[in-house]
Order: C-alpha cells, then sequence, then structure tokens
C-alpha cells in the first residue's frame, strides 16, 4: 500500500507528487494518456504538435520565478522568443513569455520522471475505511493507498469526493470557465516572423504560432486558436455536433490573416468545459488530517500554472 495516491498528474498533482515523493511513497492516478493535464501538449502526427491548454507562463512569485530559471538552465523551458502581437487596447503586458522546450507539459513531466504513475486511468469512486483509502478505476481495479490527494478542478472534485468534503469546501462557489481551441496546420507556407497574436475580438481572441517555438521544421504552418470566454460559455456544450462553432473560430482567423481555407490540411477542435477559475478562493489547498485527505489546485488561488504550483507547495507545508 502506497503512502500517497494522488488524482491528476497536472502542475498541482506532479509538484505534490514531488514533494512527498521525498519522505513517503506515492502513486500518481490519471485519466489522460500523459502528464499535464491543462498544460498537456497535443500530437497528432510527426510534426503535428500543439500546445492546446497552457500558452505559456509568466512567473510572478519569487519561489516560483528561481524553479523556471532551473528548468531554463536544464533546458526543459526557454523564452518564447519573437514577435507577439497585441491588438488589445490592454496595459503592454512586458513580462517574459516562457514555454517548455518539448512541450508545455514540462513542469510535469520533469517532477514525476521518477514517480509512479499510471495513465489511463479514471477514478470512478473513492472510499474510506477505517484504516485507508479505497480507489476504484473505471476498469474495476481497486488502488489502496493511506492518504489521498486530489487535484482536479473543482466540479470534477465535488463529483469524486463530495461525501468526504467540509461544507466550507463543497459549499464554495468556484466557477470554472470555458474555453475552445482549434488546432490547425496549414500546406507549404512560408514561415512568419510572429509567435503569437491577441486579438480584439469577441470570439477569437488568441493564436499561437507553433513553428515559433522552434520544436520541429516544418513546412507546414501550425496555429493554436482560442476562443473568448464569453463565447464559449454559448457554444460548449454543442461544439462536437455543430460544426458552425469550429468554422466560426477559423473563418475568424482567415479573415485577420489572409491565410486560405484550402490550405487548411489539418484541423482539430477541442473543448475545455473547465479552464480556468478567474477569482480564486478564501483557501490556497486543503488538509485534512483525520481522513488523510488532501485537496490542491490552481482554482484555490486563481487562472495559472503558477496557482496550481502554490496551493501544491501549500498542501506540501501543511502535511509536513
Ligand atoms: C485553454 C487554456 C489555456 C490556458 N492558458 C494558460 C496560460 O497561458 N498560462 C497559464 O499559466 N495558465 C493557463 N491556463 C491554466 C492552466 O492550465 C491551469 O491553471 C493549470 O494547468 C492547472 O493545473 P492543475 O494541476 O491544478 O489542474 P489540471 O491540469 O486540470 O490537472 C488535473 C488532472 O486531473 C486529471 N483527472 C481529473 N479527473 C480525474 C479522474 N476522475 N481520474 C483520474 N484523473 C483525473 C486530469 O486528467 C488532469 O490531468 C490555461 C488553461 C486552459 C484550459
Amino acid at each position: 500500500m502506497v503512502d500517497f495516491c494522488i488524482i491528476g498528474s497536472g502542475v498541482s498533482g506532479s509538484t505534490i507528487a514531488h514533494l512527498l515523493s521525498k519522505k513517503y511513497s506515492v502513486h500518481i492516478l490519471d485519466k489522460a494518456r500523459g502528464p499535464g493535464g491543462r498544460a498537456s501538449n497535443k500530437r497528432f502526427k510527426q510534426n503535428l504538435s500543439f500546445d492546446h491548454g497552457v500558452q505559456y507562463i509568466s512567473p510572478k512569485s519569487k519561489e516560483f520565478r528561481n524553479l523556471i530559471k532551473i528548468l531554463c538552465k536544464k533546458k526543459h523551458a526557454k523564452i518564447w522568443s519573437g514577435i507577439h502581437l497585441d491588438f488589445t487596447f490592454e496595459k503592454k503586458d512586458k513580462s517574459k513569455k516562457f514555454i517548455g522546450t518539448k512541450g508545455n507539459n514540462f513542469i510535469s513531466k520533469y517532477y514525476t520522471k521518477k514517480i509512479k504513475k499510471s495513465f489511463q486511468s479514471p477514478v470512478k469512486s473513492i472510499f474510506k475505511n477505517k484504516y485507508f483509502w479505497e480507489i476504484k478505476l473505471n476498469n474495476n481495479e481497486n488502488i489502496q493507498a493511506k492518504s489521498l490527494i486530489l487535484t482536479c478542478p473543482f466540479p470534477q472534485l465535488k463529483k469524486i469526493a463530495g461525501k468526504y468534503l467540509e461544507k466550507k469546501i463543497s459549499n464554495l462557489k468556484i466557477y470554472m470557465e470555458p474555453n475552445i481551441t482549434t488546432m490547425l496546420a496549414f500546406k507549404n507556407q512560408k514561415t512568419v516572423p510572429i509567435s503569437s497574436i491577441k486579438f480584439n475580438d469577441d470570439i477569437l481572441i488568441w493564436a499561437a504560432y507553433e513553428n515559433s517555438k522552434n520544436r520541429f521544421n516544418s513546412s507546414n504552418s501550425l496555429w493554436t486558436l482560442q476562443s473568448s470566454i464569453k463565447w464559449a460559455r454559448k457554444n460548449i456544450n454543442n461544439y462536437k455536433e455543430n460544426k458552425k462553432v469550429e468554422n466560426t473560430l477559423i473563418s475568424k482567423f482567415l479573415n485577420f490573416t489572409g491565410y486560405k481555407k484550402n490550405k487548411i490540411i489539418f484541423k482539430k477542435t477541442h473543448g475545455w468545459k473547465y479552464s480556468y477559475n478567474l477569482h480564486g478562493s478564501p483557501f490556497k489547498s486543503y488538509w485534512n488530517k483525520k481522513l488523510r485527505l488532501g485537496l490542491c489546485a490552481d482554482w484555490f488561488i486563481g487562472p495559472k500554472v503558477e496557482n496550481a504550483w502554490l496551493s501544491a507547495n501549500d498542501l506540501a507545508k501543511k502535511i509536513k
């Protein structure tokens, strides 16, 4: 039996796993195919690679900045250089943009390298007996652990662990905003000297030029488009059946940039039902010593990778 079972290999799950593994045995379970959660990198065929969740990291706290500095030195991360166009009239953001050298799931990959982990392992239910936790997977496999940590988005957490949560957690008003993301490849396009575009639009708000990250050589141009929250709220529940949703986002991009529809050789749209919580909560993480149940995730603090990392660090202190 392991000391800690951790549900989720996103930034918060992998950070807490790394911190606890210095003293305890740890096993990570994730329903996805690989590490990273909302920071994962999507690969389709050779050279079709997209950061379809997290776009970049701009560290604010000294501690997190130090981690990114170390990861840059180890060549897991780098500055996303080039021209970042901004057509909004917001205050200029002068902070540096960091990305993974191979994909934006670099924090999870780095932290979990030596940790036991099982992917494609969706947790169906959890049960606490007098002595330990029993974690039931979709394939009916049972895993036992002395302590359990959940790192899922708030609605998923309530679904799995609802009956074990204190009211101060289950009654939190956390709203996780949706996002619709489209990944596009255009055939034989000239390289452009642009890394990203921030649009002043109600539907399409962001496009990242994947080629600018210098992870691969390709004559095709790869772009990741992200929608506004407001538009995603209206369309998140029907984007799969209603092709108009994907087409609207793509048309916006074609109109803004002049790329041609007949040059599209690949398109794939992903709907993020629970992208981020814009407002945080009164807590940074949660630890119930009696139940040996812990929670950490970005949504406790805010909408960024850094918030997930801070939440995991806060939980590690509580457990100690
Ligand atoms: C479209 C989009 C763009 C973003 N852009 C940025 C950005 O540019 N910069 C930035 O800093 N942040 C950005 N964010 C926010 C960032 O992704 C999150 O703050 C951060 O990745 C959250 O990490 P986490 O570990 O708390 O949660 P997650 O990454 O969601 O990790 C939770 C993990 O739990 C797993 N899981 C859930 N339920 C189960 C289950 N039942 N069984 C097993 N496993 C389960 C999931 O598969 C997942 O891997 C973006 C998010 C989205 C969606």
